[in-house]
């Protein structure tokens, strides 16, 4: 069983906290700048991008994993104050 066959239509992306497959429109495109790890809400930052539920659980999640650092395929610890302060907004 493996889900392959279905991929093509619209596009996945994994969320790098919880590790679930999501439509693209469904997840934040998070790029490096720098060291930092900034929101891309317009999809325009070059670069390699890491997808994220746009939720501070899973953004705390990939932080715990040190996912973004692996996403972007550094090793040293990224900056991500900006991103949980946009995810942390929508707590209520
Ligand atoms: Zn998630």
């Amino acid at each position: 069983m493996s889900g392959r066959t279905k991929a093509r239509a619209c596009p996945e992306r994994t969320c790098i906290g919880c590790r679930q497959r999501s439509a693209r429109a469904g997840l934040l495109r998070v790029a490096l700048v720098g060291d930092r790890c900034v929101p891309d809400l317009r999809g325009t930052l070059p670069g390699r991008g890491a997808y994220v539920h746009p939720v501070s659980a899973c953004v705390e999640l990939a932080v715990r994993r040190r996912a973004f650092p692996r996403a972007f395929r550094t090793l040293g610890p990224l900056d991500t104050a900006e991103l949980r302060q946009m995810v942390g907004q929508e707590q209520p």
